[in-house]
């Protein structure tokens, strides 16, 4: 996946004309201003991969093709509410806090809620729930990452043998610095800024 925040629609043309098929855009805002330009780019897929404000459910599902970023009940409620009312059916991935950071967006992997959110997905038709997402800590060093990769793997497997969901088998992990070792972990989805479009203002996600 192609990361473009900050990036614009010159440049994402120039992506897609290169191969590109899959987006990610990390604030609905942003996006609405880019994506009359962009979205209509013939087998594009774009993406909402930051975290989503319930009252921006219904804009994010107008805009976007899935939701990477799932992180409360609310949140899917409002988004399968939205979807059935547009007549799409929207994949999902769930967010994880892997890292158990305070400042991040994401589920704790122990949390009750993603217990809920499982159990309640098969009422939320025009959802499909297909895999988990995560941001872990930041390291210099990236195969400190690693074994936050590996327990992102290992509660996928988890929860697909509890059987409290649809069989989920997406892991979309590891970002510019740090997708080598994600992939030697099992990430199925790699989301690239930076590596693709060189150094936005901030370096780190945002
Ligand atoms: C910005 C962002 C990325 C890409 O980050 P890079 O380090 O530039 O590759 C990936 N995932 C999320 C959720 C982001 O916000």
């Amino acid at each position: 996946m192609a990361v473009t925040k900050t990036v614009d629609v010159d440049r994402i043309k120039q992506a897609y004309a290169g191969g590109i098929r899959l987006f990610g855009e990390n604030r609905v805002q942003e996006f609405s201003q880019k994506s009359a330009a962009v979205c209509d780019l013939p087998g594009s897929s774009w993406h909402m991969i930051g975290h989503l404000q319930s009252n921006k459910a219904t804009w994010a599902t107008e805009l976007f093709n899935a939701v990477d970023s799932v992180d409360s009940v609310r949140l899917a409620r409002k988004l399968n509410e939205a979807a059935a009312a547009l007549g799409k059916t929207i994949p999902v991935l769930v967010e994880i806090n892997i890292g158990g950071e305070a400042a991040k967006s994401g589920l704790q992997p122990q949390s009750p809620e993603l217990d809920e959110l499982l159990t309640q997905s098969g009422e939320m038709g025009s959802l499909s729930f297909e895999g988990l997402m995560t941001v872990p800590p930041y390291y210099e060093n990236p195969e400190h990452s690693r074994p936050h990769f590996r327990k992102l793997r290992e509660l996928l497997t988890k929860l697909n043998d509890r059987g409290l969901a649809q069989r989920m088998p997406a892991l979309s992990m590891g970002m510019s610095h740090d997708f080598e070792v994600a992939i030697e972990e099992g990430s199925t989805c790699v989301r690239l800024g930076t590596a693709i479009f060189g150094e936005r203002q901030s370096r780190r996600p945002v």
